[in-house]
Formats: C-alpha cells, structure tokens, sequence
C-alpha cells in the first residue's frame, strides 16, 4: 500500500513520520526548515534564523543563490546524467576552470567527502603498488575526521567512530596532531608509510588549526622520504579559510588533497585533486563512479568556483574572517570561555566544563541564530561565504547578551 502525502502536514506529524520511519542516528534540533534566502532560513512555525552552521559548512553561496539555482535549473532541463562513459562540457569546464594556477594537474570528481578520501587511499597505495614499493600504510592524526565508510572511518583518529565496526582495513596509523616529533619518530620507524594524510584545520574535532611549523615540518619529513602528502581539504577548501584551499596558508604543494562539502554549494559532489606522477597511477578501470562528476553536480560546482575566483568572493572571506575575529574577541572576557580561534569563516569558541556547547547551541537556535557543537566543547561557526558583517555583528552582539546572563 502506498500512502502520497500531499496535504500540509505540522511540525509534530513530520517529528513522529521522522521517528518511525528514518535511521534513529540524529539527534535533530527542534526545527523543520522550509526554505531560505541568503544567510537567513525559515521554519515551519515562520521563524527566521541567520545561519552560521552552512548544513556542515557547505552552503558556501547561501540560500536561493540566483546563479546557482539559474545553472541547477538550466543543467537539469538538459541533462542531468549521462555517466562517465561519455564526455560533458559542464564536466570538462569545471576541472578546467578549478584547475587553473593550483599546482595539480588532474582532477576526479566524486559525491561526497567520504568518496573523495577512499579515493585518496586508493591513488596512494596503486602509486606505490606501480613503482613495485612496499608501501601501504595511511598515517593520519589522532582527533581527525575523515569520512564514514570503511576505510575513512579507519582513516578517521577517533576510536567512538570505530565502535562496533571490526574487522576495520588495515594500513592504518595514527600520530598525535601538532606534534611534530613524534610524526618524525613514526616515520623513521616505519618503511611501509603510503601517505599522511592531515587536515589544515580539524573542523569536525572543533576548529583546531594545524601550526605552521606543524604542517611545514610534515610536509618536508614526507618530501624527504617519499611519501606522500594528503591534505583532507573537505572542510577548509573552497574558500572557506581565505583562500582557495587551506594548505595555501602554509605555502606547501601536496600530492593530493580532497573536496566536498563547500565544493557543489549545497550540491553532493566532491573531488581529488592530484599531481601528474601520482593522478597517473590510476589507469582506465581501476577507480570509477556511476554518479560521480554528473552534470547536475558539475553545472553547481562551476557557479561556485566561479564566485570564488572571478567575483570577489574569495577576497571577501579573509576580510570578513577578520571581522568576526574582532567581533568575538570580546567574548574573552567570560571565564567560561576557554579559547576562540580557527581561520577565515570557520571559527569555533571552546567552553570551559562550566557551560556546556549543546546547551549554547540550544539557547542560540531560539534566538534566532544557527550555530553547532563540535569537538570537545566548541561552538563552531561557519557561515555561508556570503554572510554580511551586519549578521556577523547581531551574533556577537547574541552571544554577548547570552554570556552576560548565563550565571555561573
Ligand atoms: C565532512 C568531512 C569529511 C566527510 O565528508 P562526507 O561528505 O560527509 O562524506 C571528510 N573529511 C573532512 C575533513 C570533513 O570535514
């Protein structure tokens, strides 16, 4: 029997259709979003929220973002798969324009951030594997977060995220973020390393920026024994941190690095970029995807990069990262603030044990304001790239008015 729900249906009906019949694996906030425009979304009962949350930093451009939504609607009257049997234009263009003054030469187009790092897995065993090297291991950091299949929740440093789902792959190690010695202890000590793979900024583990001298030192311990250097960009690329890509900070050229999120605009699609020695050790059959690289997705992904290079909005995260930099500084003052960092528009306040992030992230939702709890008692703020310094300004104006009469 099938039942078509056409008729209006409230919050509470959509709440008990959600608890009966969707994976019970979210603890949902108590909103149903019906639409938005810009930074700002709308719920069932008609309240507005200004968004600093980007559904997991990734709707870069906002809501009813008129190119994006004229190139999703124009591709969708054309074309909206045909499979990487056949050439597109929309797909060609946009790894052509993405491309352009990066240091990669190659690109692959995938669906989602997980799908980009088990690709990233799969190039830098196949690399060593065609120069006949024993070399498999995937070394990344303890707190990382790198997807949920397989092989990139193995590749993900947490051991909550590995509960209950042994045997895990093999291959696999991990290394304290930030602490340079003991990745230099770990490589000496172990011939059989593929890649590490690192994060610039762990956003999922609650903003924590890697060092300079952190990344710097690992990238050149990796040049100096051949391995190679992932850097997981899912989270930091696409602007998200000032520049295109969060690595640009530390002046290093990785061998690979991986996209998604920002990268489609609210589109599932992610991405490998490569160098040619290491992008050439896949050959025809080795990797593939039905979805991936689909014209729907490509014809987002354009708009995107489009806005980031060609219409100022690259030039406009670093400015207004520094800007809600100022704007939280402030916040300090509250002993219950421990510390404020992260980079361009991915920032994150870390709590002490007296006030708890969730609890913050609650009170702030029914202000009117979406923010997010990450890592160990952060709130993580990640607006869309689009956000004005007007908003940036109602939130810490929000926050300070919470912290002031929170009494602890
Ligand atoms: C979100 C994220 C992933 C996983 O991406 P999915 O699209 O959820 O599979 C991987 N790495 C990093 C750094 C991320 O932030």
């Amino acid at each position: 029997m099938y039942i078509i729900i056409v008729f209006v249906i409230t919050f509470n009906q959509i709440k008990e259709l959600d608890s009966k019949n969707y994976f019970t694996l979210f603890n949902r906030q108590n909103v149903c979003f019906t639409h938005g425009n810009k930074s700002v979304l709308f719920d069932t009962n008609k309240n507005s929220y200004i968004d600093f949350f980007s559904g997991i930093a990734v709707n870069c451009l906002g809501y009813n973002h008129p190119k994006l939504n004229k190139a999703i609607t124009n591709q969708a009257k054309k074309l909206i798969h045909c499979s990487n049997i056949f050439y597109t234009e929309v797909q060609v263009k946009l790894c052509e324009e993405l491309l352009k003054d990066t240091g990669f030469s190659r690109m692959l187009l995938v669906n989602s951030g997980a799908e980009a790092v088990e690709a990233a897995i799969k190039l830098a065993r196949k690399y060593f594997y065609e120069r006949s090297e024993k070399r498999h291991t995937i070394v990344t950091a303890y707190d990382s977060f790198h997807g949920r299949t397989l092989a990139a929740v193995t590749a993900t440093g947490q051991e909550k995220f590995h509960k209950g789902f042994a045997p895990l792959p093999e291959g696999f190690k991990y290394t304290p973020y930030n602490d340079l010695q003991a990745l230099k202890k770990l490589i000496n000590s172990d011939s059989s390393i593929a890649a590490v793979m690192l994060e610039c900024v762990q956003g999922e583990n609650g903003v924590k920026p890697a060092t300079f001298e952190y990344l710097v030192g690992a990238y050149a311990l990796c040049k100096a024994k051949g391995i190679l250097f992932i850097v997981d960009e899912i989270q930091t690329g696409m602007g998200r941190t000032g520049k295109m890509f969060g690595f640009e900070h530390f002046g290093i050229a990785p061998d690979i690095i991986t996209l998604a999120k920002g990268l489609g605009g609210g589109m599932p699609v992610g991405a490998l970029l490569a160098t040619e020695d290491v992008a050439k050790a896949f050959k025809p059959g080795d990797h593939g995807s039905t979805f991936g690289g689909n014209p729907l997705a490509c014809s987002a992904a354009s708009v995107v990069v489009n806005e980031l290079k060609h219409n100022g909005l690259l030039d406009r995260v670093s400015d207004l990262g520094t800007f809600l930099t100022e704007k939280l500084a402030p916040l300090k003052k509250y002993k219950f603030v421990k510390d404020i960092r992260g980079m361009g528009l991915l920032q994150a306040i870390e709590l002490t044990d007296d006030l708890k992030n969730v609890e913050v992230v609650g009170k702030m939702l029914s202000k009117g304001f979406i923010l997010n709890a990450a890592g160990s008692n952060t709130l993580r703020i990640a607006p869309p790239l689009i956000i004005t310094k007007q908003e940036i300004t109602l939130l810490a104006n929000a926050l300070n008015d919470l912290f002031a009469n929170t009494n602890i």
